[in-house]
């Protein structure tokens, strides 16, 4: 029997790797990683703390609670106010604060139907046995999670089920690695692109990091030595760089991720989907990064049925999470950091999420 997990965190092998990322290290390489689970498992296997000091990691926008705007916050809120509505969401919504401190979780506590599923089908069943309500699923995340609540509103429409909706706030990772690339703010040497984005997306939507910003990524697995491999891919391509090397795209988790992606779960994407421009919570309004619902699914679209219109945005006070997300602070560099804001208190989405750099920061890091 091979066991995979101990294959991947063996501890010798992870010594002479990070040694031989302190060798290719002698300049400083500040890199960032957009997936939360990138985040997590960073912090979690101790990595953060053994990396040379020449090597800065930033926590980049990965994960899709904490990018989600204010705006769609308070969305979610007037869903979940309304008497013929029951809001169907994953967990990790539940708790993120609106603008005055209120959250679903609140909410729920007030009376609102809200009710947590572990898989965007489990909404149908919610449909089915509430045909007097309108059961509307909270869509967020990335070109992760996005395919699967494509695939439940085509099952739906084939289902005729008619109460059934979505909330679309669906982000696509490659536009905000471009506007982070364009912020004058911006300082990172090479991105670490996420395994499960990359899995649905292939290569060739991040080329343009290395074309046009001559900036390295690489795209890398969860366990401790897939992340401290793609390390010392991303110190080689740095150093190759400065010897005059063009910049790459590398797939340093080819045992799941293939240069072309998944065209199936695209497709599905790209039929009840059409691709908008977006609000990320910190960063803004990013052109062409949002999935709205397309004309031929209107009839499962919860902004057109519910007659609903975005709140105006507003930023949630004394919050810094945009900066963090921007790589620009340190989650212990916010004021309100382990003081006003702590997970069983948390004053920003960062905070709440087990994926967000907040609550990893607070979690694992070995000074908190
Ligand atoms: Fe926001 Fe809390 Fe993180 Fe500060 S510590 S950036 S308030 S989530």
């Amino acid at each position: 029997f091979f066991d995979f997990s101990k294959a991947f965190s063996d501890p010798a092998l992870a010594r002479s790797l990070v040694q031989a990322i302190e060798r290719e290290c002698a300049e400083p390489l500040t890199f960032m990683e957009v997936c939360g689970t990138h985040t997590v498992a960073i912090f979690r296997s101790g990595i953060h703390s053994i990396l040379p000091e020449t090597v800065v990691h930033l926590s980049g926008p990965g994960c899709p609670v904490c990018v989600t705007h204010e705006q769609e916050v308070e969305l979610f809120l007037q869903i979940a106010a309304r008497p013929d509505a029951i809001v169907a969401t994953f967990g990790d919504l539940m708790r993120v604060p609106g603008m005055q401190g209120q959250s679903l979780k609140t909410a729920q506590a007030e009376g609102a139907r809200v009710e947590v599923v572990y898989a965007p089908f489990d909404a149908l069943d919610l449909a089915r046995a509430n045909p007097d309500k309108q059961v509307v699923f909270l869509g967020v995340g990335f070109e992760t999670t996005a395919p699967a609540i494509a695939a439940t509103m085509q099952m739906a429409k084939a289902q005729g089920l008619g109460n059934f909706l979505v909330l679309s706030m669906h982000k696509l990772v490659p536009p905000a690695l471009k506007a982070l690339l364009d912020d004058d703010s911006a300082r990172v040497d090479a991105f670490m692109l996420p395994g499960h984005v990359s899995l649905v997306l292939g290569l060739a939507p991040y080329q343009f990091i290395a074309r046009d910003y001559g900036i390295p990524a690489v795209v890398a697995g969860f366990e401790p030595l897939d992340i401290l491999a793609a390390l010392l891919t991303l110190a080689r391509q740095r150093n190759a760089i400065r010897q005059g090397a063009a910049a790459e795209i590398i797939n340093d988790y080819p045992r799941a991720v293939s240069e072309h992606g998944n065209p199936k779960a695209r497709a599905v994407m790209d039929e009840v989907f059409t691709v908008v421009d977006a609000r990320w919570r910190g960063l803004g309004v990013i052109p062409q990064s949002g999935l709205a619902i397309a004309e031929a699914y209107a009839d499962q679209d919860a902004m057109r049925v519910l007659g609903l219109t975005m709140p105006e945005p507003r930023t949630l006070p004394g919050c810094k999470c945009g900066d963090v997300l921007k790589g620009k602070i340190r989650p212990d560099q916010c004021p309100l950091f382990k003081k006003a804001c702590t997970p069983a208190n948390p004053v920003g989405p960062c905070m709440v999420s087990t994926e967000g750099s907040c609550a990893a920061y607070y979690k694992y890091h070995a000074e908190v």
